[in-house]
Parts: C-alpha cells; sequence; structure tokens
C-alpha cells in the first residue's frame, strides 16, 4: 500500500490533473446517473401498481353491479366480453374459488401457468419472477354467494423492464463518453496550464548547462504562471548583470593593481643588479618604489572601501544629524588639511536633518572635496552651498579648475576611470573616489550629479531624502 502510495506521488502533475478530473466526473456522472435510474425505475413502477389498482377497482364494481354474483353469471358472454375490453397488452385477469377452481379467465399474450392461483381474503400486491420474465400480481376478494372468492390481475412487465436496460445501457454509455471527454479536455487543460512550468523547468536545466544568458520564452499570456515566468526571466537578468560587473569589477581591479606591481618589480629587479652599488640608482628606484607602493596602499584602501559601500549592512550606525553644524565641522577639519585654499561655505535651511552613518557622509563629502582640491589649477577657491529643494537637501561643491571634458561625463562615476590618463598621470588618484560616493548615495536614496566645463570647473550635487 505505502508503495502504491509512493509512486502515485511520483506520477506527473499532468497525469494526476488528468485521473484527478477524470475520477471527479465518473464519481459525478454515475452517482447522478444511478439516483436518476433508481428515482425512475421507482416512479415507473408505482404506476403500473396504480394502473392494476384502478383496474382492480373497475372490476369489483362491474361484479357489484351484477348481484347477486352467481358462478352462472361469471360465466355469461357479457362478463367474458367486458374483461376482454378491459385487459391490457401482457396482462391476465382471473377469477377463482376459494379453492382455487377457475371461474373465469382472459389474457393477452401471458400465460396463466406463470402463476399459481393463491385464493385470498385481503387485497395485496405481489412482485415475482418467473424465469427472466418480471411479474406484477394484484389479488383483491369478492362476494361469490356465501364464499369469497379471489380477483387476480397480472401483468408481465417486459416493457417497463425492457425500457429499464435500456435505460441503464444509456447512462453507462453517456457515462463512458463523459469521462472520455473530461480525461481528454483535462489532459489538454493541464497541459496548457502546465507549459510555463515546463519551459520555466527547461531553462533552469540549460541555465546549469550553459550559462546565466538562458530565459523562459513563448509567455504570451498573462495568468499567475506566466508571471513566475517573467519574474524568473527579470531575476536572471538581474543575476546575469550583477555577475557581469562583478567580473568587470575583478578584472579592472587586478589589471589596476598589475601596473603599479609591475613598476615596483622593474624598480628591485633595477635594484638588484645594480643598485647595490650605484648611489643614484639606489635612491631614484627606493623613490619610485616607495611611491608605487603608496599607490597600492590607495588602490587597496579604495577598494575595501568600495567593497564596504555595496555591502547591506551599512544601516548599521545611522544617526539623525543636522546638516548645517556637521557640514561646518567636517569642512573646519578640511581647512586644516588645505591652508593654501579658500572655501566659502553658504546655507539655508539650518534645522535640516538627515538620517545617515555620519562617517559616510564625511566621506561623500571628503571624495568630492578632495577631487576639488586636486584639480583646481591656480585657482584655489571653492564654493560649497547647501539648501532645501522639495524634500532633499542639496550640496553643491565648485571649483574653478580643469574641468572635465563633456564626453568623458558620462563615465566619472566608473570605478576606475580617470579623465585622460595623461592627464591624471601627474595628479594621485585611483579613479575609484566617485564609485565609491554614489554607491554611498545611492544607499540613502540620494544623488549625485555633476555639471562641469572644461578650464572653466566643476560644480557637483549631491541630494539626500530630508527626514522632517
Ligand atoms: P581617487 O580614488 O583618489 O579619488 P580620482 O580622484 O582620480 O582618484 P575619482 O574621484 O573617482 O578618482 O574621479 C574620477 C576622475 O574624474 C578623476 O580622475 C578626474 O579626472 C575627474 N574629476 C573628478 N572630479 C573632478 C573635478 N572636480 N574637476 C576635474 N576633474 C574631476
Ligand atoms: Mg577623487
Amino acid at each position: 500500500m505505502r508503495h502504491l502510495i509512493s509512486r502515485l506521488k511520483r506520477i506527473p502533475i499532468l497525469w494526476k490533473l488528468m485521473i484527478g478530473a477524470t475520477l471527479l466526473m465518473f464519481l459525478l456522472f454515475s452517482t447522478y446517473n444511478f439516483a436518476q435510474y433508481l428515482v425512475l425505475k421507482h416512479w415507473m413502477l408505482n404506476q403500473e401498481q396504480e394502473e392494476l389498482q384502478v383496474m382492480m377497482s373497475q372490476i369489483q364494481s362491474y361484479l357489484k353491479a351484477q348481484s347477486p354474483t352467481t358462478k352462472e353469471v361469471l360465466k355469461s358472454t357479457d362478463v367474458n366480453s367486458y374483461m376482454l375490453n378491459i385487459l391490457g397488452k401482457n396482462q391476465m385477469i382471473r377469477l377463482y374459488e376459494s379453492n382455487g377452481n377457475d371461474l373465469l379467465q382472459v389474457n393477452n399474450d401471458f400465460d396463466p401457468r406463470w402463476i399459481h392461483a393463491t385464493p385470498t381474503t385481503t387485497p395485496y400486491l405481489q412482485d415475482t419472477m418467473h424465469n427472466d420474465d418480471h411479474i406484477l400480481v394484484y389479488r383483491a376478494p369478492f362476494m361469490l354467494q356465501k364464499e369469497t372468492g379471489t380477483i387476480e390481475i397480472a401483468t408481465n412487465l417486459e416493457t417497463f423492464d425492457h425500457f429499464n436496460r435500456t435505460l441503464l445501457w444509456v447512462m453507462i454509455f453517456g457515462g463512458f463518453f463523459a469521462v472520455c471527454i473530461s480525461a481528454a479536455s483535462g489532459w489538454a487543460i493541464a497541459k496548457q496550464f502546465l507549459r510555463p512550468i515546463r519551459e520555466l523547468t527547461s531553462t533552469i536545466k540549460n541555465v546549469k548547462e550553459k550559462g546565466l544568458q538562458e530565459r523562459v520564452r513563448n509567455i504570451e499570456n498573462g495568468d499567475e504562471l506566466s508571471q513566475l515566468a517573467r519574474l524568473f526571466n527579470d531575476l536572471m537578468s538581474q543575476l546575469e548583470l550583477s555577475f557581469r560587473q562583478q567580473k568587470q569589477f575583478v578584472d579592472d581591479a587586478s589589471h589596476e593593481l598589475r601596473t603599479p606591481i609591475t613598476i615596483l618589480e622593474g624598480h628591485l629587479n633595477l635594484l638588484n643588479r645594480w643598485g647595490k652599488s650605484n648611489q643614484a640608482v639606489l635612491d631614484e628606484s627606493l623613490t619610485a618604489s616607495l611611491q608605487e607602493i603608496r599607490r597600492l596602499k590607495g588602490l587597496v584602501q579604495g577598494l575595501l572601501a568600495l567593497s564596504r559601500a555595496e555591502s547591506t549592512a551599512l544601516t548599521e550606525h545611522m544617526e539623525l544629524i543636522k546638516i548645517e553644524s556637521f557640514l561646518t565641522e567636517v569642512l573646519n577639519r578640511i581647512k586644516s588639511l588645505y591652508p593654501e585654499f579658500n572655501f566659502r561655505m553658504e546655507t539655508s535651511g539650518a534645522n535640516t536633518m538627515l538620517r545617515i552613518n555620519p562617517l559616510h557622509f564625511e566621506q561623500i563629502l571628503l571624495i568630492v572635496i578632495e577631487n576639488a582640491v586636486k584639480y583646481s589649477a591656480d585657482q584655489r577657491e571653492i564654493d560649497i552651498q547647501c539648501h532645501e529643494e522639495d524634500n532633499f537637501v542639496c550640496i553643491s561643491i565648485k571649483d574653478y579648475g580643469i574641468g572635465i571634458p563633456s564626453v568623458e561625463i558620462q563615465h566619472i562615476f566608473d570605478r576606475f576611470y580617470r579623465v585622460d590618463r595623461a592627464r591624471s598621470r601627474e595628479i594621485d588618484g585611483t579613479g575609484l573616489g566617485l564609485a565609491i560616493a554614489k554607491n554611498l548615495i545611492h544607499y540613502y536614496q540620494g544623488e549625485i550629479s555633476l555639471v562641469s566645463a572644461e578650464d572653466e570647473g566643476t560644480c557637483v550635487r549631491l541630494k539626500f531624502p530630508i527626514i522632517k
């Protein structure tokens, strides 16, 4: 039994649905048909019985009218023709004495030997069989001079049975057809219903074998299963994108790390060959190596910061900060770092509050202000403005430096991207600053944008949602 259940569980859903629909249809149809058959049969039998009873009361009234009812009267042709007149097909009317001797007998396609004469003093119905024939008998007493005779009406229910049998077969065949049709339609519906699931399964298999680019195809109808397939496609697209980005990141990072390491290796080889005896080579190579090590350190720190900015544990240590006082505080620290610069700050909306990790806020400001400083050339002025706009607080940092060519602006937030490598060579940097800032700001549902003109300067705008 358990074996059978476990085998049943393993049947494909398509078959389960089809068998389920068929069984349900079979049960419904057979119960309904069987009930209908029984009710009909019962009703028809009642009709037959009522017919016999009506006949019996007609005969009884007729005999009463002939009283006194003697054997001679019963043998008269009048009585005989009356009996023949009311006799139906497959019927017999018989009158006999209390000892069973026949007084009168008329029949139509009914053999009197099929039933025994059974005298009675009370009326009753009898349902009996003779071979294959189903016979209904109604017996009732009547007064024959001083004794009691019996009137017997019998009818062969051949037509009734024939009708019943035909009805039963019609119902069985009808039921069988209904079950076949329900099985076929159940199968077709289940097949249609399971198509997206099958597509999904085969796509998952393909993803496993061929890679993340596989998608579920042919999902034209908008039902829940197609929505599931569509959702799966979206999920796979996201997964593929983030997978590509990760790969790109690793490629870029290893490429960026390779350059300082190669330079370092070159200098160390030089030192190994000539540096031990030649003071000039020694000095030069050591200085260059130290510079590359610093660059490497900066790169590694930047990568770490970026990976932290991309992690989801950012919400830890969030605080409500008052923007103006915080900005002034940070700016004071920066001013001491770059005393040769003139920072001008203008704020409106002193009570604006932000919900952010203060370290992140400071990091974002540092990245942008450091850039403004680094790419400022001769005009050492930086304007910082802060104001409210809709539900955001906008902070803009403007410098009057070398600016960025308009074609480059779209790439400026990419990791490791630095405008014009030759130009950037003189200015230290890894190209990670703005990428880190962008990731952090996006995490707080903020925005970062940049307007710049070459040799005129750059203005970076930061937008953060305000906490009221
Ligand atoms: P670091 O990782 O040390 O910040 P970086 O400054 O080169 O290196 P980003 O801050 O991401 O990297 O900036 C990317 C590039 O955008 C810079 O190399 C620079 O060419 C350009 N850039 C950014 N800010 C400015 C600015 N204010 N003026 C001109 N160019 C800028
Ligand atoms: Mg920078």
